[in-house]
């Protein structure tokens, strides 16, 4: 192996590294958006329940208003869907991401023999 092919290859690790550390980061991102929207999710219903419950106990009838409601619930319903298929493709690009060189503490390939940054046999 001569040094340009050398350099290269470092390089392309690098580049790995970097959009594995963009790809946790956006995992850690959805992990908030779901808590989010399940947070959103159970308010949204407590408070059609609540609705339905006073209207009924008044003998009222506000279609519109529980129709709102249905309607929130079922759009944060399919954000959460959203969310959710797209976490799993991502899962195992942050399983196969994260480790760390025994010596330089730099993050390198799963598979790496040699660490590229600092040569320590890994
Ligand atoms: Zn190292």
């Amino acid at each position: 192996m001569d040094w340009n092919q050398l350099r290269n290859a470092a390089a392309n690790m690098a580049d790995k590294v970097v959009n594995a550390t963009g790809e946790v980061v956006e995992k850690g991102k959805k992990q908030v958006d779901i808590l989010n929207l399940e947070s959103r999710l159970a308010r949204a219903q407590r408070q059609l329940g609540a609705l339905v419950y006073s209207l009924a106990q008044n003998g009222e009838q506000q279609p519109d208003l529980v129709e709102q409601y249905i309607q929130e619930i079922a759009e944060i319903e399919q954000q959460l869907n959203d969310v959710a298929s797209e976490k799993k493709e991502t899962v195992t690009v942050f399983a196969k991401a994260v480790r760390l060189c025994s010596h330089c503490k730099e993050k390198v390939e799963e598979d790496a023999v040699y660490c590229p940054y600092c040569g320590q046999k890994l």
